[in-house]
């Protein structure tokens, strides 16, 4: 179906208030924000207006969320596919798939398009021949790069892409005209994680113990996605044990199931 090859949302309703910390990186996705805005003011003495930019960070930091903030910011729709899913689903039809991704696009612009996990489809070709071996993805990154080519700058589509891994990415995504920026979203610091811990636990019921600067000391190393999950996981120890809300001994309880799921995705990676 449609819906499976490509998501649409025209109203983006996420702005960069929820986006927690990354106040470094809003401030450069600011600038994209304006470029959606008002594309003829920065286009007047002759300059080009940058096609796209890579968010390059770990797992679950707030990539997704981020480039739908600029959307939700700049008032834009927001077409997003994922790299892994684009690959595993389309055998035979990805370069078609990205062409008419981006037909749709313009017929909307001013937008945003988002590709999650560009990797998975933009990762270095291979030099000299392995007969049957890559051609699929390659195409599809080839069609990517031609559709990222044959588009003006003044189009009013701008290309967000996500990556944790930037070093395996095709140099010919890199060059100047394609994704030319880059934009680093870190895991967050004991500040960084506090704010997150203020957005999510912001829509439930706390008891009197529960504080967001303790709760980012007792998880270093978590990424926002984790942060959320424990503040959800929390909330629904709390509704099992019949509690009116949801108190300390509920988030230690979370914190230790998201550090036990942790521990086993590693162990079968590893
Ligand atoms: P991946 O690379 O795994 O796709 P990602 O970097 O795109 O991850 P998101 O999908 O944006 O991460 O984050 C997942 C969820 O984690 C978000 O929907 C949000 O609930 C929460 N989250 C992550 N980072 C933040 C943040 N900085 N502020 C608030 N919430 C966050």
């Amino acid at each position: 179906s449609k819906a499976a090859l490509f998501d649409a949302e025209n109203k983006v309703k996420i702005t960069f208030k929820d986006v927690a910390g990354l106040e470094e990186a809003k401030e450069e996705v600011q600038e994209i924000v304006e470029f959606l805005s008002n594309p003829s003011k920065f286009t007047v003495l002759g300059g080009k207006i940058p096609k796209g930019a890579l968010l390059v960070g770990p797992p679950g930091t707030g990539k997704t969320l981020l480039a739908k903030a600029v959307a939700g910011e700049a008032d834009v729709p927001f077409f997003s596919l994922s790299g892994s899913d684009f690959v595993e689903m389309f055998v035979g039809v990805g370069a078609a798939r990205v062409r008419d991704l981006f037909k749709q696009a313009k017929a909307k612009a001013p937008c945003i398009i988002f590709i999650d996990e560009i990797d998975a489809i933009g990762r270095h070709r291979s030099r000299g021949a392995t007969p049957g071996g890559n051609d699929e993805r390659e195409n599809t990154l080839n069609s990517l790069l031609v559709e990222m080519d044959g588009f003006a700058t003044d189009s009013g589509v701008i290309i967000l892409a996500a990556t944790n891994r930037p070093d395996t990415l095709d140099s010919a995504l890199l060059r100047p005209g394609r994704f030319d920026r880059q934009v680093s979203i870190d895991k967050p610091d004991i500040n960084g994680r506090t704010e997150i811990f203020d957005v999510h636990l912001k829509p439930l019921t706390l008891g009197p113990d529960v504080d967001a600067r303790k709760l980012a000391a007792q998880t270093p190393g978590f990424a926002g996605a984790e942060i959320a999950n424990v503040c959800n996981e929390a909330a629904l120890i709390a509704a099992r044990r019949n509690k009116k809300a949801v108190d300390q001994q509920d988030f230690n309880d979370a914190i230790d199931r998201v550090i036990g799921g942790l521990e086993k995705k590693n162990k079968i990676i590893s």
